[in-house]
């Protein structure tokens, strides 16, 4: 047996959560190692970021000295930098709800669209990442920092004496051992820390329950070109919808549609399984089949599409909520995305990714004692079941409203309205607690006042008055986050530009 020299931190998995994290412990001074039981480049899912991920993608490559990171933080600071690493121009987020058995129907007044756009101009966008590019770009980086990486190893033994981790693993049948101070569980899942960790995962408690089937698709249509060859009015919009995080709305629940430059597209549907339990038992290529067949201009956009080599055919998720019940221990902590998940509506995952990940950065940069970093990791963990707790909030008010498009739209305005003020926070030099400002009392109460709301208004079947009064009360309780015009009628569903900085 190889053993190995002693390390303060292992990361497990080396995602962009595990990756970054390393890299930024590494600049620290600290002595880092990283484990991954795959390699890479491999398919990853989770591809929509967002400007409040831009945003923290630049604090943390002028923090910890990581340049590429900001290159990596604009979609043409990227091409021009890294046009290797594939990425799609993301300029906002678009809705379009679909009937079943109907063509996609709307008017000049884009009732049944809504665009909103966080950038001004393709320079400054947001981007989706092809996961698999990225990550292994992110992996590269950290080779280059002389950072001990070790792909295709499966740790087996974990053992805590005193202070210090014992761990084995195996790597290409050799056995390793390796000794850290601590654990950073970066593994994406919560398999690792209710093996080896103390540590018990559940779904209870969350408003969301959806699953999801998902893949990489080749040659598959664009709908701006679908929306200009059936007549609608477009030359209004603030961006090309192929261009954006694309949500088509379905009574199941909702289809989503990412672009990347090399003409790949990552699609998925993500169903409600509290209305479609029958759809759970049936295998994800059928699932996808079935539920396209019934919404005829989202299925025609596949007509000639092809599986995509990687994954190679559709997969299909468990229920995606889920929580640790304790995202840290004794020499352990978790990244977020290892501590629970909600869903992908508001493409949250990235950006809360990486607010973790600054936290936890901020905590080990000052070389505090053991009982100041255990109330770091305290204070963490509160906010961080917040946050859970509020995206949960935000992205069921959507489920619960979507067979209302009006209402539904106000709804995701909540979500704008938080993040803008995390970004506005962020801007003025004094960065929010917790990830969307879900610790400010005010925005979570009237959050889940609305959510309250909207369920009793679809239990009595969305009557139209007390619809449009909520959809008022909406407007008004935004307000004092609104600095950028969201629910203007005068916009008729077009917003030219609400992220707060580029
Ligand atoms: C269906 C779906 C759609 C999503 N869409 C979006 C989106 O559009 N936008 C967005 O912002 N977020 C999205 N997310 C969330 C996003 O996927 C996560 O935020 C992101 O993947 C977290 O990155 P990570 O590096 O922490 O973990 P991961 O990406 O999960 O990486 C974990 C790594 O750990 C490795 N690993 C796992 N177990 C072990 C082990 N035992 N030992 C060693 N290595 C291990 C894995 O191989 C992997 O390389 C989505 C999530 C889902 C489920």
């Amino acid at each position: 047996m190889k053993q190995l020299k002693k390390y303060d931190f292992l990361i497990v998995g080396s995602g962009f959560g595990g990756s970054i994290t390393a890299m930024a412990l590494a600049s620290l001074g600290y002595r880092v190692c990283v484990v991954e039981r795959g390699d890479h480049p491999r398919f990853a899912i989770g591809e929509s970021s967002t400007p409040v991920a831009d945003m923290i993608l630049r604090d943390l490559a002028d923090e910890y000295h990581l340049p590429f990171l900001k290159r990596l933080s604009r979609y043409g600071e990227w091409q021009k930098h890294h046009p290797e690493v594939v990425c799609g121009l993301k300029r906002g987020f678009s809705y379009y709800p679909h009937q079943k058995g109907e063509l996609f129907k709307s008017d000049q007044n884009h009732t049944n669209e809504l665009l909103v756009a966080a950038s001004v101009d393709n320079e400054n966008s947001d981007t989706n990442w092809l996961r698999s590019d990225v990550d292994h770009f992110l992996v590269q980086q950290l080779r280059k920092m002389d950072i001990d990486y070790f792909d295709h190893t499966t740790i087996y033994g974990v053992d805590k004496i005193v202070d210090q981790w014992n761990i084995l693993a195996e790597r290409k049948n050799k056995k390793l051992s390796f000794t850290a101070g601590r654990i950073i569980d970066a593994t994406g899942s919560s398999i690792f820390a209710e093996t080896f960790l103390d540590a018990t995962s559940t779904s209870k408690g969350f408003q969301t329950n959806s699953f999801a089937v998902y893949s990489h698709i080749k040659e598959a249509a664009h709908w701006q070109q679908y929306l200009n060859q059936n007549d609608f009015h477009t030359s209004d919009y603030p961006y090309n919808p192929d261009h954006s995080a694309l949500h088509h709305l379905i009574d199941e629940g909702w289809i989503w549609m990412l672009r990347f430059n090399n003409d790949l597209l990552s699609s998925g549907m993500v169903i409600d399984g509290s209305t479609n339990n029958d759809l759970h038992g049936l295998n994800a290529d059928t699932i996808w089949m079935e539920v396209l067949k019934q919404y005829p201009s989202v299925q025609s956009l596949f007509k000639t599409a092809l599986p995509a080599d990687t994954p190679g055919g559709f997969l299909k998720s468990n229920r995606l909520q889920r929580r640790l019940n304790r995202t840290h221990g004794e020499g352990w902590v978790a990244l977020n995305h290892t501590a629970g998940f909600v869903d992908p509506l508001h493409s949250t995952g990235i950006a809360h990714t990486l607010t973790g990940v600054e936290k936890l950065l901020k905590l080990f940069r000052k070389s505090g004692s053991k009982a100041e970093i255990q109330k770091g990791l305290e204070l963490i963990e509160v906010n961080y079941y917040k946050e859970l707790a509020f995206i949960d909030l935000l992205v069921s008010s959507c489920y619960k409203s979507r067979g209302h498009f009006q209402l539904f739209s106000a709804a995701v305005m909540l979500y704008f309205a938080a993040s803008i003020q995390y970004e506005q926070g962020r801007l003025n030099g004094s960065t929010p607690d917790s990830f969307l400002c879900a610790a400010d009392d005010d925005l979570f109460a009237m959050v889940e006042l609305t959510h309250a709301e909207i369920s009793s208004l679809r239990e009595k079947g969305f009557p139209g008055k007390e619809v449009a009064d909520l959809v008022e009360r909406v407007r008004a309780r935004i307000a004092p986050y609104n600095s950028v015009g969201l629910m203007d009628d005068s916009k008729r569903n077009m917003y030219e530009h609400t992220a707060v900085v580029l």
